[in-house]
């Protein structure tokens, strides 16, 4: 991976859940190459441990790791294999999250006739709440546990930094997706209060808002099946001024400005948008 610029972090350790997946994985390599040791926490140990071979490959120093943001055990024990391996965390990127089919509606709108006619239909009224509590659990809880596990290492070192991955939806919710709407934005406001609460103890904490970026959470969302663009992408496209969708690599600039301390130390508590300006156009 090319680097915008590059960054010392040299003698860090990085920790990133979700490390396994599209983004998170180039934000792991792109800290690695800034010289820090690098924890791949993810769910799918097979994906973590691809991209750490990845970085080891390269030169990078990395292991992969097994961890569910929403066990407090399994975090606890990432945490403990972490310390021995690597040392104590410097850096932690909040990345696991995501959406599920059984929070999300069919249609964008509710017409009057869905109600008596919803056959194949999730309407508002069918929203699973097991599906909604998933999607609040892991972008919400699954942001709070990890810090919890490790913003300990951080206060006993007194500094570190945290970044949030939160979304678009977060500023306005995107039609279809209550559950990922709110919990996102949720996300935004913990980044805001926990960037007050650890001010006095060193720890930085602030989240980066992708705009679209095709990965496999919202495969499904934004192309059809023979890998043409959804309705939905090609509305998306045109609501983004710069008229495309973001490659991975282009959020590489704004994470490495928020972990660096040279580049972002008087920078707390703040949610980027990096959209093509999607969250900045009104439609007309
Ligand atoms: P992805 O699906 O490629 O990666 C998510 C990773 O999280 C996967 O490797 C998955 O195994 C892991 N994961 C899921 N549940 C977990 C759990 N309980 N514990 C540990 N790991 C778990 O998705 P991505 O698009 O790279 O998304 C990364 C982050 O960016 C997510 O928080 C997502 O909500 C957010 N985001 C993505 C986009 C986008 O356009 N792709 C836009 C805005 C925000």
């Amino acid at each position: 991976m090319k680097l915008p610029f590059k960054i010392n972090l040299e003698d860090k350790v990085a920790v990133i859940t979700g490390g396994g997946g599209v983004l998170c994985g180039a934000f792991a390599k792109a800290i690695a190459q800034c010289g820090a040791k690098v924890a791949i926490l993810d769910l799918k140990k097979s994906n973590a441990d691809k991209v750490a071979a990845e970085i080891c490959s390269t030169g990078g120093y990395a292991i992969g790791v097994e961890a569910n943001v929403l066990d407090v055990a399994s975090l606890v024990a990432a945490q403990k294999e972490v310390s021995a391996k690597l040392g104590s965390c410097d850096i932690l990127i909040n990345g696991a999250g995501g959406n599920h089919p059984q929070g999300t509606t069919t249609k964008e709108y509710l017409y009057p006739e869905d109600i008596s006619n919803n056959e194949g239909l999730v309407t508002f009224f069918d929203l699973d709440p097991d599906g909604v509590k998933f999607v609040f659990d892991l972008n919400f809880l699954g942001t709070l546990l990890p810090t919890q596990v490790y913003a300990k290492d951080m206060v006993a070192n007194g500094k570190g930094t945290v970044v949030n991955i939160s979304s678009m939806n977060a500023f306005t919710p995107l039609t279809k997706i209550p559950a990922y709407s709110g919990a996102k934005a949720a996300v935004s406001n913990f980044t805001q209060w926990l960037a007050v609460h650890m001010s006095k103890v060193g720890i930085r904490v602030n989240a980066i808002a992708p705009g679209f970026f095709l990965t496999e959470q919202n495969r499904g969302l934004l192309l059809n099946a023979d890998g043409s663009p959804t309705a939905r992408a090609h509305k998306i496209i045109s609501q983004t001024p710069m008229g495309r969708f973001g490659e991975s690599d282009e959020l590489i600039g704004t994470l490495l400005w928020l972990v660096s301390e040279e580049a972002s130390g008087f920078v707390n508590g703040v949610v980027v948008p990096v959209d093509g300006g999607f969250s900045s156009y009104s439609g007309v």
